[in-house]
């Protein structure tokens, strides 16, 4: 048996993940890890262990998923399951037009689960990126990619898997998906593989890049910046982003897919944007010990941007230093409810402090 939503990276902990809320490409399907959770364990910052769910103690469940580990500490959940396919169907497309790809993705997140794809990510390659994945492409596959990236000054991929039992029924349901797509033509690229092996694929790659790194792999550091941005901005952020990053010229991985607001849960703590399909966007960087403040300038820069243009983004993974802040990502309602399980729950403020969102 399986989970029904993953996360794109698997060495995470659970109670981690679920204090976050857990996001990737089976999302939009889905919803993020918390939606799937029945049942939970949890400690709570008075000491006490209590059971819950969507019908017992339901304002702890709530409030924990997606609760930045501030009102309990969860020691077991009980997740849904379903039987774990024997095969998926992995894709990656490559595009030369940003307004493409995202029409591609809104079309497939906005497919029924039977008839659509099982997954549906996808990655913004910046200036000029190679294309560096043996796990994936042939040598002759990543030339040739990589030629037409020469060619373009943007780039986009669109990544994409079917679970699946049977190969004949399989290849009929990508075909027929295919066929609804514009990507660049003759510029669809995939692969079989077992379950396991599509689920630790970032694992995998990210061993490869680290191998062929010149830095020692300890001294990288990663100021990511991850948002939720509305649908009905996305080619306004895009276009802001991409202007902001021309300067810095940033190495890492770009991940940017959308995801429907129908499958979160709006009782959990957790926070998104108030749009029916929006986007998750992921700057993913690595760089070294000299040049992390740029990045950090730069992801600061874009979220400056948002606050300028009206770009209600959400942060995801959000690391705000002060209350303010904290009110405003939350909003009014969300806060409000938040201080009062805190009160409830946690009211010396033991539980994850360097938060920063009781204690500072
Ligand atoms: C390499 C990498 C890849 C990632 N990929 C994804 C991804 O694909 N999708 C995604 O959604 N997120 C992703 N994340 C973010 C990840 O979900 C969070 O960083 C999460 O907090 C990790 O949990 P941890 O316990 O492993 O980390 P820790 O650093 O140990 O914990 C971080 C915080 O989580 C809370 N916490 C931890 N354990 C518990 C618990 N048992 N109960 C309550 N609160 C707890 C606490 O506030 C703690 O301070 C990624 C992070 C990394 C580093």
């Amino acid at each position: 048996m399986s989970m029904r939503s993953w996360v794109d990276y698997l060495y995470l902990t659970v109670g981690g993940t679920l204090s976050n809320g857990g996001v990737g490409g089976m999302v939009f399907q889905h919803g993020p890890m918390v939606s799937s959770v029945l049942e939970l364990d949890v400690i709570t910052g008075k000491g006490e262990m209590v059971t819950c769910s969507p019908e017992l103690h339901s304002d702890l469940f709530n409030g924990v998923l997606g609760g930045l580990g501030q009102l309990g500490i969860i020691t077991r959940a009980r997740i849904s399951l379903r039987p774990t396919p024997a095969k998926v169907r992995w894709l990656r497309l490559f595009y030369t037009d940003f307004d493409s790809l995202t029409s591609d993705q809104e079309f497939l997140i906005s497919l029924r689960d039977t008839v659509g794809f099982d997954y549906v990510e996808g990655q913004v390659l910046l200036n000029h990126q190679q294309v560096d994945d043996p796990n994936f492409f042939s040598i002759e596959e990543a030339e040739r990619i990589n030629q037409l990236t020469a060619e373009f000054n943007a780039m986009y991929l669109l990544e994409v898997a079917v679970f699946f039992d049977s190969t004949s029924l399989v290849d009929q349901k990508v075909e027929g998906l295919l066929q609804r797509l514009s990507f660049v033509p003759g510029f669809a690229f995939s692969k079989d593989v077992s379950h396991l092996e599509f689920l630790n694929r970032v694992y995998t790659e990210e061993e490869h890049r680290k191998s062929s790194m010149a830095v020692d792999p300890s001294k990288i550091r990663h100021p990511w910046l991850n948002l939720f941005v509305p649908k009905s901005r996305i080619r306004d952020f895009q276009t802001g982003a991409e202007g902001i990053l021309q300067n810095i010229n940033p190495t890492g991985v770009v991940l940017l897919y959308p995801m429907n607001r129908n499958r979160w849960n709006e009782n959990m703590t957790v926070v998104v944007p108030d749009e029916d399909v929006f986007y998750s966007v992921e700057f993913l960087w690595t760089s070294t010990e000299q040049d992390w403040k740029n990045l950090e300038a730069g992801n600061n820069e874009i979220l400056g941007f948002c606050h300028r243009q009206g770009v209600q983004a959400k942060q995801y993974l959000a690391h705000y230093k002060s209350r303010t802040d904290w009110m405003e990502h939350f909003g009014e309602v969300k806060w409000k409810r938040f201080m009062q399980l805190k009160q409830t729950y946690d009211p010396k403020a033991l539980l994850s402090p360097e938060q920063h969102i009781f204690t500072n």
